[in-house]
């Protein structure tokens, strides 16, 4: 009962911190930093997924303040979040997109780049543009662009908003590490995802 109580007032106030803002932000976005706590995603000694993502969603949000958008995040901790949340967040807000941030993992120390995910039954030209625009946005500082895929992962498939998966670099890979971990990309990065935030038409 007690859960459900706490279920009921934490909806309640992102109900209405959602409508407060929706009067004055131009665009709502809700950013997904991929993994977090024991679920630590792809790891090596200078990168750990979940708290990689949770620092360039935070960074977004925090540049996101000046630009009149409103980014939400699923997670502002590193704690575990599990789907069920993430995406009962997501479908209640109904943001105008959803980015979920990822670092890649290969057993070929050799394969780099980055890479963006929609959903493997979409049609949709905008969704498809907007994919393809992220995946060229990304690829900067030595990182590859691998293109614009399809895939049926969860977040992409039940969110029902568009939503887009960012595999931001690989951390099996030493050349991509580099360009990663390196504090001017993260800055760069959060600043080129928002300026595009900020420019994209959403009609
Ligand atoms: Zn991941």
């Amino acid at each position: 009962m007690k859960r459900i109580i706490y279920l009921l007032g934490f909806m309640t106030t992102s109900f209405l911190t959602t409508n407060l803002n929706a009067q004055t932000a131009s665009k709502t976005i809700v950013i997904d930093a991929g993994h977090g706590g024991s679920d630590v995603g792809s790891k090596n000694n200078a990168i750990v997924e979940s708290q990689f993502t949770l620092e360039i969603a935070k960074k977004i949000q925090q540049l996101a303040k000046e630009k009149n958008i409103e980014v939400i995040l699923t997670r502002d901790e590193d704690k575990i979040v599990d789907f069920e949340n993430r995406l009962s967040k997501i479908n209640s807000i109904k943001p105008d997109l959803v980015i979920s941030l990822h670092v890649n993992n290969s057993q070929n120390r050799t394969t780099n780049g980055s890479e963006v995910f929609i959903y493997k039954n979409n049609t949709d030209e905008k969704t498809a543009q907007i994919g393809s625009d992220l995946a060229e946005l990304i690829s900067f500082n030595s990182i590859e662009n691998r293109g614009l895929k399809k895939q049926n992962f969860r977040i992409l498939r039940d969110s029902q908003v568009p939503a887009f998966l960012l595999e931001l670099g690989f951390a099996s890979n030493d050349k991509d590490i580099e360009v990663l971990k390196a504090a001017d990309y993260q800055k760069q990065l959060a600043e080129k995802i928002v300026n595009y935030l900020e420019n994209y038409k959403t009609i």
